[in-house]
């Protein structure tokens, strides 16, 4: 099977070894070291691991050498992710060799997916853990230094880790990942990710603004809500039951809510914008028995807490802290999630909006559930209420029967879309899957190359153009760091999530600070500015 990624999520991270950066006193019985592969998600899975592990005596080391645990948080949503866990797998062996109570395992949608497969596979491996048992680690460790292989994969309606504290690894300081929901349910035909993390649940609201607040009490400045899909984000206080009808009781008050008889979001005005009153009335709710005081929201006509709720909540934190949420379903995201964004300056300007196909034809075998015309007026309104916003998109080549006209269509919504960005694959046929099922993984490797290579020079053309029209303009940028060629220039990242590179200039800037720069350059990845 032939597959290629010219840009997965965050290419630079896959595979990176995973320790705290601020020096750590404590004493540790063992050390653990963590690789982590894949999605955002899987590594915020990793930093839930470290704290579970943390609590157990065992400490992060980035060096192979001084582990007494290896762990490795897989992906399998393309082939190649999975031959290059594979293949660092074989990389260990020679160290198990050298201490043979060393200990390796698979985390991850890996994990799920191959379950006890995974042993007879690969004998070096002793623990297999899927992404909603990873409480059960400890217990797991214990068997394994008995000689007992472990193996939990066992997937859960309610896992959501939301009473952890994840042990911030590989962290600036600056920007952290914060999740949401797991899961996914919509079934996308040609992905393996419902398969390996299950159905969709949403975490407690609650839990989602302290870790925020904590966060930006702790100095950080940027927050992402993350989530396979997070404006599904649906939150009652109570679990569906089985036919997914949740109990009117536990519906939440008038002022938390977007009402299924109020189109426009309710925006917290009732709450004084005030993010402390809207907390404690969250908590309030949240603590009582019934949900509340008896004026539930059912009686009111109200629906539960949206993802547009949740998201003025985090932005009512303060406005130094800035938000940004990943990923959006185009079918999903509403006009209240919109006009939330619109409302509040620290939510970026910034959407990454899938596409994966721009043929109606295809997108139906996909089960994607919008059409080439749903999408273009999504972007059209994304637009008309944040213009300047951010767009950038998930684009498939060559998925089963693409023709060259199916093809065309994807390069035209491209153009008609603009993006600033994209993240581009090959199709990879990934078993179990609807598609592997139901389709023949018919485009042959060169043509499914080819149509990539045409996908990635129209994107290049696309950022190139985006980034000159932002020459001579100023963006309020947040300072992440040192730029990556120079420790003579900061690194930060505009609202619409561009990369902007500009010379210190002055002393008074640190990482974590806002500053308005200038563009005066740029490079089809990169602006370039100078202080305004
Ligand atoms: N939940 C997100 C969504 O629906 O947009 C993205 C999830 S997935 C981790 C990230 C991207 O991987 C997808 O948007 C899709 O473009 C790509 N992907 C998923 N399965 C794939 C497959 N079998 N072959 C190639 N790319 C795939
Ligand atoms: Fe996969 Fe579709 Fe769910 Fe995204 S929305 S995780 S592509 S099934």
């Amino acid at each position: 099977m032939f597959e290629m990624a010219t840009k997965v999520h965050d290419e630079r991270r896959q595979g990176e070894a995973f320790a705290p950066n601020i020096p750590d006193s404590k004493e540790y019985k063992r050390r653990f070291y963590i690789e982590s592969y894949g999605c955002s998600m899987n590594f915020s899975d990793s930093e839930i691991v470290a704290s579970i592990l943390s609590d157990e005596g065992f400490g992060a080391t980035r060096h192979l050498q001084e582990a007494d645990l290896i762990l490795v948080n897989t992906c399998s949503i393309r082939e190649k992710a999975e031959q290059t866990v594979r293949k660092r797998l074989t990389e260990f062996r020679k160290l198990k060799h050298q201490k043979p109570s060393l200990l390796v395992g698979v985390l991850g949608c890996m994990a799920e997916r191959l379950k006890s497969k995974f042993l007879e596979e690969e004998k070096l491996v002793d623990l297999v853990v899927g992404p909603d048992a990873y409480r059960s680690l400890p217990g797991l460790i214990l068997g394994a230094d008995d000689g007992q292989k472990g193996v939990n994969v066992l997937l859960s309606r309610e896992e959501t880790y939301a009473d952890i504290s994840p042990v911030r690894l590989n962290s600036n300081g600056i920007t952290a990942y914060v999740s949401i929901m797991r899961g996914c349910n919509n079934m996308c035909s040609f992905c393996v990710v419902p398969f390996t993390r299950g159905r969709e649940r949403s975490r407690d609201p609650e839990s989602i603004i302290k870790e925020c607040r904590d966060l930006f009490n702790a100095g950080y400045k940027e927050v992402t809500l993350l989530g396979q899909n997070v404006d599904s984000y649906y939150w009652t206080g109570a679990l569906p039951s089985k036919e997914g009808k949740i109990d009117a009781q536990f519906l939440p008050p008038l002022t938390l809510l977007t009402g299924e008889n109020n189109p426009q979001p309710l925006l917290m005005q009732d709450a004084g914008n005030n993010s402390d009153t809207l907390i404690s009335e969250v908590s309030a709710w949240l603590s009582s028995p019934t949900g509340g005081d008896g004026t539930s929201g059912a009686k009111l006509g109200m629906g539960a807490i949206t993802f547009a709720s949740l998201l003025e909540m985090v932005a009512l934190i303060s406005p130094q802290l800035r938000i940004r949420f990943s990923t959006s379903h185009p079918k999903d995201i509403t006009d209240d999630v919109l006009f939330t964004m619109a409302k509040y300056d620290n939510i970026c300007k910034y959407i990454h909006l899938p596409l994966q196909s721009g043929s109606n034809r295809i997108l139906q075998l996909m089960n994607r559930s919008y059409t080439r015309e749903w999408y273009m007026a999504k972007v059209d309104r994304i637009r008309e209420i944040m213009p300047g916003c951010g767009i950038s998109a998930d684009i498939i080549a060559g998925f089963c029967t693409e023709t060259e006209e199916d093809h065309q269509d994807t390069l035209r919504v491209m153009e008609y879309s603009e993006y600033d960005l994209s993240y581009m694959f090959f199709y990879s046929e990934r078993p179990g899957t609807l598609a592997q099922r139901r389709y023949e993984d018919d485009i042959p490797e060169e043509i499914k190359k080819r149509r990539l290579q045409q996908i990635v020079e129209l994107q290049n053309k696309l950022s190139q153009q985006s980034n000159k029209e932002d020459v001579g303009k100023t963006f309020t940028v947040l300072i992440e760091g040192d730029s990556k060629k120079s420790d003579k220039h900061w690194m930060g990242r505009t609202s619409h999530n561009k990369v902007i590179v500009f010379p210190k200039d002055t002393h008074l800037l640190v990482p974590g600070s806002y500053v308005d720069i200038k563009v005066n350059d740029c490079t089809q990845a990169t602006l370039l500015g100078e202080i305004a």
